[in-house]
This record gives structure tokens, sequence and C-alpha cells, in this order.
């Protein structure tokens, strides 16, 4: 039987810039992200990630840059043993009323219908309250971690609906605590 993480992208994997990340050359990996999704893969966990690209809709870049940064990504994944199997993303901005900018759940129901991945219970692990919220609306386990947003994220404190949340300090806590209990 398989099992499944969706990841945000920014905040979790590299760090998160209030100018957005816009090319390959404003990528910084958050230390230990691309070794926990190494051990991850390797534990034989399928990896998914969703993040909310609005500097699509804001003209910061084109979906042809974000195509390169994923890219970049996966190859530095992928030099250290792990696969990101599918990146889904949503390009609009605020005030567009798509279906798949977070908190809304668009993204993560995408992922289970391209890539046959069962939600239920399925942890998204993000660092802001729009992730938790859009986990818990698509019936995903929703995780907190305390890097990019996160620390501010807990300090404002987590709504009833998403209280029960776990929370790690950064996605390499999250993999060692996941690999222990993930291991029936
Ligand atoms: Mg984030
Ligand atoms: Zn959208």
């Amino acid at each position: 039987m398989s099992k499944f993480l969706i990841l945000d992208r920014d905040g979790v994997i590299n760090e998160d810039s209030h100018s957005f990340i816009k090319s390959v050359d404003e990528l910084q990996l958050i230390p230990g992200s691309i070794n926990a999704i190494a051990r991850l893969t390797a534990a034989g966990y399928r990896i998914f990630v969703a993040s909310n690209q609005s500097g699509i809709a804001r003209g910061l870049l084109d979906e042809y840059a974000l195509a390169k940064i994923h890219q970049r990504l996966n190859a530095m994944i992928e030099d250290v043993g792990g696969f990101i199997e599918g990146w889904v993303y949503c390009p609009h901005g605020p005030l567009d009323g798509c279906d798949c900018r977070k908190p809304k759940p668009g993204l993560l129901f995408k992922i289970s219908l391209e890539f046959d991945v069962p939600l239920i219970g399925t942890p998204y692990i993000g660092d802001s309250l729009r992730d938790l919220q859009a986990a818990k609306t698509a019936g995903c386990e929703p995780v907190l971690v305390l890097t990019g947003k996160g620390k501010r994220t807990f300090a404002d404190g987590l709504p009833a609906e998403v209280g029960e949340a776990r929370v790690y300090e950064n996605l390499a806590t999250f993999a060692d605590a996941q690999l222990l209990t993930g291991a029936v």
C-alpha cells in the first residue's frame, strides 16, 4: 500500500520571500529539507507539492520561469535520492476568485484526480494557516512546520478547526517523526 505526502513549497522546501521567488537564482533551500524528502522517498512515500504562486498573476514571473524553478528543485532533490512525483500550483491572484488558491482545497483535489492520490488522512505540510485550512477542507491531515511563515502562524494561534495539527520545527523533524510512526 502506498503512502502519500503533500508539501507546500515556499517556507517548507525553500525559504520564502516577501518579494516572491521569481527565478532559480533566488532559490535558497531550507536546511535539511531535501534530505528529508530523500529519506521519505526511500521509505516509500509518494510525494507531491501544492503551492500558491500568485507571482504569476502579479506579472513577476511566467509559467516558464516557474517550470525552471521546479526543474532545478527536482534536480537538487533527485541528486540526493529524493523524488517529487508532481508539482501543482495556483497561478492566480487573491482577487481572481479561483478554486485553487489556498485556503481553497482545489490544488489538493487536483493532485487527487491527476495522480490518483487518496486525500483522507494524507498529511499536507505547510507553514501558513491557509495551508492547514486547505488540508482540513480536503480531508488531509494538516501539519504545520515552523520554517518560513510557520513561527508567525503558530504565534498567531491556530483556530479550533485546525487546532489538532501536528507541529514540527521543520521538514526534517517532521520526516523523523513520520518515519518512526509511519513505519508500520
Ligand atoms: Mg508556504
Ligand atoms: Zn488558482
